[in-house]
């Protein structure tokens, strides 16, 4: 353990103390010399982002629940934290037992976005554990990685000693079993490393090879030897009823992003948005039902203390039993005044039944992702919704007494051009229209309707993955038409930076050869590089000259069907024929319908036997 008495003169000196003390309500504390596996649940990023994650909750009181397993959780200190650390030379320690983490037997980090690599850099750093992968010896703890960003492990590839590809509730308990029995055989950490590389759903990079082309395209991935895999296939969970769901969870002392109950209805999407990653990552659907979930609503509302519930998936409005749920949730928690909040609703299936019940409670901003302004270019992404849809949503919602309105566009979408941008001013137009429409009586609040734009990212795994995305410049002069289109002062833009964008497309379809720049941009002090006060894109750009990569190479440039890809190697279940069709038929504007409709054979019911579709 750290030094207590140093400890507490560093708390007194940094912003939020709390998020550096632990032993919250519903945290664990257990006796460390009376357990086998000391496991600590890595964020990199913030406590308050950290605690926001469901996938935390999750993995923490499963892990917990096992008697010889002791999970605690170790987050990005902040910079003045930081500082603070170093200046006393105290290695970054676990919530729980203020133990440094390098002596855990593992330290798992969970990459939910591309941007949180330097801080994963930065925390091993702190915590004094070598930060390749080839550099760590026997005692050192294995680190692991899992999570949305490690369906492309590859940028990772050095730093990561293995990775956990898919759902982790699946497979981080055999994981464990075989830790222990290794241990009690006082096996070597490359022996440990061949035992994980035998379960499905774990990838070790160090047991693969890469060939290059001349031009610098993949020629070649494959295991090194014939004991290992030469095709990594995700893990999943078939019955969500079934799996493990937390019914105790942490509540911090401070306020998170989200201080609320997170209910988890389903997971998967079946309407296939041709830029979507966790659409296609995450098939096939599997929903929790009604009744687990209001037995889950009621044991967390009672632990935890929280005001609101909120439905999490990646589309609550298709959630077959929506109307159900909220029905009951409401009928439940009324008189405790628990409030329900439904983001990821669609428009199209935008029920005024459900608008309706949720008022009754309490009323919050309502948010819309049309994605793209024009119809050509929506049936382009598949996004299936039309602008009657929308006004259609909103002219209801204003009717019921809302007054402020989020619009998510992106921009640089494939086959955009720029009429498709002048779209989004036009349908922002039209809802504040629609506003005005409304009899004078019936309009209430002043309004207010905020267009945001994120800048188009090609992820692996998507009918995109090929397309190069629009450079800074271009972005930027999107941008700029976009903002100077907008002359209403009862509308907002706002817009992502072009050059975080950029970078997160380097990550997003990266191979190992980032790893380099990875590191060298950390040493030049990049970390935080999603917290726009942090960015400092000039110092990437230095690391990618020093390390003569070109980043534009893997966020700019076309690729071609026959290409290796670096994720290739990675088995979602959607196939890459699929894939394909979708980015030919995007071509053409064709739309695919919602799956639920009618299969579109997108392959997972064939990879994933067992009738999950
Ligand atoms: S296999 Fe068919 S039904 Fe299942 S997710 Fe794919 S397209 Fe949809």
């Amino acid at each position: 353990m750290i030094n207590k008495d140093t400890l507490d003169k560093i708390l007194s000196r940094v912003e939020k103390p709390a998020r550096y003390i632990g032993n919250e309500i519903n945290s664990y504390n257990k006796n460390t010399k009376e357990v086998k596996v000391r496991f600590a649940f890595a964020f990199p990023d913030i406590y308050e982002v950290g605690m926001s994650h469901l996938g935390l909750h999750i993995l923490y009181n499963l892990l917990n629940k096992e008697e010889d397993v002791f999970c605690e959780r170790v987050f990005a200190p902040w910079v003045d934290m930081e500082h603070e650390l170093r200046k006393y030379n105290i290695p970054l320690y676990a919530l729980e037992s203020k133990d440094p983490i390098n002596e855990f037997d593992f330290v798992g980090f969970t990459l939910q976005y591309e941007m949180s690599y330097t801080n994963v850099l930065n925390m091993l750093n702190l915590a004094h554990i070598p930060l390749l992968s080839k550099d760590r010896k026997e005692g050192d703890p294995f680190i692991i990685a899992g999570g949305p960003c490690a369906y492309n492990p590859e940028p990772l590839a050095d730093i990561i000693d293995f990775f956990v590809i898919g759902e982790s509730e699946e497979l981080i308990l055999e994981i464990i079993e075989i830790y222990k029995k290794w241990k009690e055989n006082n096996r070597t950490r490359e022996e440990f490393l061949e035992d994980v590389s035998q379960i499905q759903g774990v990838y070790v990079p160090k047991f693969y090879e890469v060939t290059y082309n001349q031009d610098g395209t993949i020629k070649e991935f494959r295991p090194k030897t014939d004991k290992y895999p030469s095709v990594i296939k995700k893990r999943i969970i078939k019955n969500l009823d079934e799996v493990y769901f937390p019914d105790r969870v942490i509540v911090p002392y401070i306020e998170t992003v989200h201080d609320r109950v997170m209910l988890e209805i389903f997971r998967g999407c079946t309407r296939g948005c041709r830029f979507c990653q966790a659409g296609m990552i995450y098939r096939p659907v599997r929903e929790r039902s009604v009744d687990r979930l209001l037995d889950y609503a009621q044991k967390l509302v009672e632990i935890t203390g929280h005001e609101e519930i909120s439905l999490s998936s990646l589309s609550t409005s298709d959630y077959s039993k929506l109307e159900e749920l909220v029905k009951s949730l409401i009928d439940k928690f009324k008189d405790k005044k628990i409030g329900l909040s439904l983001p990821s609703l669609r428009l199209d299936s935008f029920s005024l039944d459900i608008i309706q019940e949720i008022q009754k409670v309490r009323k919050t901003g309502l948010t819309f992702a049309p994605e793209a302004g024009s119809q050509r270019l929506r049936d382009i992404i598949n996004k299936g919704i039309n602008e009657e849809d929308l006004i259609n949503s909103v002219r209801d919602a204003f009717y019921l007494g809302w007054s402020t309105v989020k619009l998510y566009f992106m921009i640089g979408l494939p086959y955009e051009n720029y009429d498709d941008i002048l779209g989004i001013k036009d349908l922002a137009y039209k809802v504040k229209d629609t506003y005005f429409g409304l009899p004078k009586d019936k309009r209430k609040g002043n309004l207010k309707v905020t267009v945001s734009t994120s800048c188009f990212v090609p992820k692996p795994f998507t009918p995109f993955q090929w397309f190069g995305q629009d450079t800074i410049e271009t972005f930027k002069e999107k941008q700029r038409y976009l903002g100077s289109s907008i002359k209403d002062k009862k509308i907002t833009y706002n817009f992502h930076d072009p050059e975080l964008s950029f970078l997160e497309a380097v990550f997003a379809r990266g191979d190992r050869r980032l790893s380099k720049a990875l590191i060298i941009a950390w040493q030049k002090g990049c970390k935080f590089d999603g917290w726009a006060d942090y960015f400092n894109y000039e110092k990437w750009k230095e690391a990618f000259r020093e390390t003569e990569i070109d980043p534009s190479f893997y966020a700019n440039r076309h690729r071609e069907y026959d290409e290796v890809l670096p994720w290739d190697f990675i088995d979602v279940g959607v196939s890459k024929k699929y894939l394909i069709k979708e980015n030919e038929k995007a071509k053409e504007g064709i739309l695919t319908r919602d799956c639920r409709k009618g299969c579109t054979g997108c392959g997972i019911n064939i990879s994933f036997t067992g009738g999950v579709c």
